[in-house]
Order: C-alpha cells, then structure tokens, then sequence
C-alpha cells in the first residue's frame, strides 16, 4: 500500500517550498488510493518555535490538504511527534551499537575544533576515527566508566569505507555515491537523549510503513547515509522509494528561492501571516493577501510539473488524476509569482460569485460599507474579471457605494463639453419619467431619446458617467444606473448640475 508522509520540523513557518513538496505527496497518495502521514520532527529542540506546528495544521486546513494520519488526525503507528518517540528510538540505537555498526564518541566540541584545525577538511569518518576518543579506540572499562560518571557522548554511525552506494529515485533515477565521502554521522546523543533526523526519520518511515519518500532535493545528499542506515538494520526489503523534488528557485532563476525575498520582492513566501513569537516581525502570507487557496494549489503543482499538455488551469481532482511523480523536473523552478496572481484571477473569474462574498464584504466593511450581500455580489459579477484579488476591487467600485465628492478634472476637461450642461438637464428629466428602471429598458428609453435629439452617444453617456462615477471609469452605464436605482442616480445627477 501506498504511505507517505509530510514530517516538517516545527522551526518556524511553512515555507511555500514545503507546501509544494506536501502536495507532490499528496497527490500521489490520492491517485494510488494511498494514506498521507503528518508527522512532528522535533528531536532538534534548539531550534523549536512555538506556534509552528498549529501554523503548519492550519496552513494545510486553508488549502485543503487532508491528512489520513499524524498529529491531530490520529492513527495506529503513533505517536507521530518524534519527541514523544525517545525509548524507541533508544531501541534502535542499542541495536546498531550491539551489532558494531554504531559506535560512541566522547570528543567534545573543543576537541573537534582542535581536531579541525590541525587536520585540513578533517571528517569524522574511517580515516579519522582511530584518534579519536571513542569506543573503538578506548578500552571497554574506559567506555563504561566514562558514562557511569555522566559524561556527555554520542553515538556515531560507523560507515564503511570503498562502497558504491546507490540511492534509486523516482526522478533522477540511479544516483550513485562512494561511501568514502560519507561522515560517520552522528545518530543520537546522550545531552537530550534524543536521537539525530537522520535515525529518526528512518526509524519512523520504517515502522510507519512509509512506502514513498517524497521531498525536497536538500536532503538528497543525505539519502546514501539513509541506505546505509536501512541496511544497518535489515530493512533493506521494505526501503521507501526515494523521489528528491527539485528547489524552488528565486524569480529571476539565480539561486534557491529563500525565506527573505518574499518581502524583499514583494510576494509572500508563506501560505499565511507569519508573526514571530520572539521578535513579533510578521511576514505574509498568501491567504492574507487575498489569494483563493485553490490558485495557490494550482500555482505550486505547475511549479516543477506540468500535464504535458497546454491545460494550466487544474482542480485538484485534475491534479490527482494527471499527476506524475516520474515526470517532475530535475531542474529548478522559477517562482513566477506574477504567474501565481495571473492563477488568482483565473480562479476568481470560476468561482460562484457568492463564494466571494466573504471575501468582499470584509472589504466593504474596512471601508465603512454595509450593504446586503445580494448587492455586493452584483457589484463583484460587474467588476471580477477585472482584478487578480479581491481587494483590489474596492478602488474600482467605491462609486457604487459612494456619490462622487468631487469630479476628476482630467476627465472633466476632456468629457464635460460645453453643450454636456444642456444635454444633461434634459436627460434628467428623461431619467425622471423611466419607470421601469431595469437595464433594458432605460437603454430603449435613453438610446431612443438620444437618437431623436440627435445628439452623439459618446458625448451622452461620457457626460452622464462623469455626474454619477466622478471619473470615466466603470463597466457599462446602465449597469451602473440600475444598480444604483432611480431615486440615486437623479440625485446624483442634480447634485452635479447644481
Ligand atoms: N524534518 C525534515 C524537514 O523538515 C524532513 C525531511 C524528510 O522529509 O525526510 O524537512
């Protein structure tokens, strides 16, 4: 059966290269009728912000990321919070120093500088292990006396050197790597009694059942330490299948997109205001700014994948049928943030307008509008195919809520001709006599009157917005009168006459 999972490190907010590698996984867990497991890798607690983890769950909620199982969704292979995970791993740790393949190191961070100094690019590893203060090289009194009085050790993973490891991934193929190159990494230590990720995570995807490793290149170098560790402990049978995403690069393609340039470059770079607990800085976010998270989902998935086909526009359900793991890109992905809006706005032109609804009537009310839902959602069906956010309609529409205070005078210049006073006072009586006031019928009643007069459309109705708009903008006329109703748009044009 198909497992994967998304084991974030609660170090801070969700990067949106993190959303990305979460939805990879989860799309191929739906397509393959998988589960998808959310997993807390918090063994480093150094580096642990409080708050992350709820961001994380709530981030996933927005964008409607579901979860078979993990922490606060539940299931039978938990708990799924490695801090809470200590004796079994301890187990395992126990096992490797048993059978030799691990071993326990003494050397203090002192040490280890002194070390680094007089040895040039010195590794801890098969070269360098025999100087050094371990239980290789000390005897097994020594050892036991050492942790008998306290001292602080770790446990090392001993790597043999001269073997061709290879790690077989689902994208790049078979990468191969000479242990020689590898460290004899550090597995666990005695200070938290917590073991390193490195045991962790295959401890965890092992007895989690985890059948497809999905994520992000940054740990592809890690991945040969990874097959030497399932080896170490037998499980090579059951070894997930690797696929390493590529990175997510800055716009300009010039190095890995980072968690500065959102606000240096103007986009977020998180799916959700982040405020952070120690300095209390905020950083944007993609449903604050307005973004539907259905764009957002569609943008991230054509980041390093496409359906080979032109379709840019893809529900979730298109998604999950037409992905494919195996086609992702080696290469790096720009993140085309203007693309992401160009996504909002496509989404925003499909959504039922009153699903907008929310969204405007926020906007409304920050500016001091209450207005039924029903006409805001006229206003949003007039104006939507016009913006990339919601918020963004406000500047365009204030005139539907608000009379002109005052008349744009570039426009008045251009448009309020010498004979628009005369035609305007005669169009309001015009106005005054229409009685049924839909769309329909104002434009026979106007258009006929503007025909017998004779008078020239444009110079009519570029007057007529002017009085009621305040400035040339706005979709069609008579859906601005109607809208506005009888009694509104007389008043408004008798103030601008006045
Ligand atoms: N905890 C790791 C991270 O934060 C998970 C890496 C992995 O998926 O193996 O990225």
């Amino acid at each position: 059966k198909v497992r994967v999972r998304f084991a974030p490190s609660p170090t801070g907010p969700l990067h949106i290269g993190g959303v990305r590698t979460a939805l990879y996984n989860y799309l191929f867990a739906r397509q393959n009728g998988g589960d998808m497991v959310f997993r807390i890798e918090d063994t480093d607690s150094n580096r642990f912000v409080p708050g992350a983890e709820e961001y994380i769950l709530e981030a996933f909620n927005w964008l409607g990321i579901v979860f078979d199982e993990g922490v606060s969704f539940g299931g039978d292979k938990g708990p799924y919070r490695q801090s809470e995970r200590r004796d079994i791993y301890k187990k395992y740790v126990d096992i490797l120093l048993e059978e030799g393949k691990a071993y326990i190191a003494f050397d203090t961070p002192q040490e280890l500088e002194a070390k680094r100094n007089e040895i040039k690019n010195f590794q801890y590893d098969a070269s360098t292990r025999g100087m050094m203060r371990n239980s290789l090289t000390l005897p097994k009194e020594e050892v036991e006396a050492l942790i008998a009085a306290g001292t602080q050790y770790v446990v090392r993973f001993k790597i043999e050197p001269g073997e061709e490891v290879h790690v077989r991934d689902l994208i790049r193929g078979d990468v191969k790597i000479s242990s020689s190159v590898l460290d004899d990494k550090v597995l666990y230590k005695s200070a938290d009694q917590l073991p390193t990720y490195h045991l962790a995570n295959i401890v965890d995807d092992h007895l989690m059942e985890i059948s497809h490793v999905i994520r992000g290149e940054e740990w592809l170098p890690s991945a040969p330490l990874h097959v030497l560790l399932y080896r170490a402990f037998g499980w090579e049978d059951t070894m997930p299948q690797f696929a390493h995403l590529s990175l997510l690069l800055k716009p300009d393609g010039k190095g890995k997109l980072s968690k500065r340039d959102g606000d240096r470059l103007g986009f977020p770079v998180f799916p959700l205001l982040w405020k952070d607990p120690k300095t209390g800085e905020e950083s944007r976010g993609y449903r604050e700014d307005g973004y539907l998270p259905e764009a957002v989902i569609n943008f991230l998935a054509l980041l390093g994948w496409n359906p080979g086909t032109d379709q840019e526009i893809l529900s979730m359900e298109e998604l999950i049928n037409q992905f494919d793991i195996t086609k992702c890109s080696k290469a790096g992905a720009k993140f085309d943030y203007v693309k992401g809006q160009w996504f909002n706005h496509e989404y925003i032109l499909q959504k039922p307008d009153a699903e907008l609804m929310p969204h405007f009537q926020k906007i409304l009310k920050e500016n001091g509008i209450e207005v039924p839902d029903e006409r805001a959602q006229k206003v949003v069906e007039l104006m939507k195919s016009r913006v990339n956010f919601i918020k963004e309609l406000w500047p365009l529409c204030s005139f539907f809520f608000e009379a002109p205070t005052t008349y744009d005078e570039k426009t008045t210049r251009k448009r309020w001709k010498a004979h628009s006073p005369k035609q305007m006072s005669e169009l309001l009586e015009v106005v005054r006599e229409i009685d049924d006031f839909s769309i329909e019928n104002q434009e026979a009643v106007v258009h006929g009157w503007i025909e017998q007069k004779e008078y020239k459309m444009g110079d009519v109705m570029n007057a007529w917005r002017l009085m009621l708009v305040g400035e040339g903008k706005g979709p069609g006329m008579f859906d601005i009168t109607a809208f506005l109703g009888k009694e509104e748009t007389l008043s408004r044009m008798e103030k601008a006459l006045k």
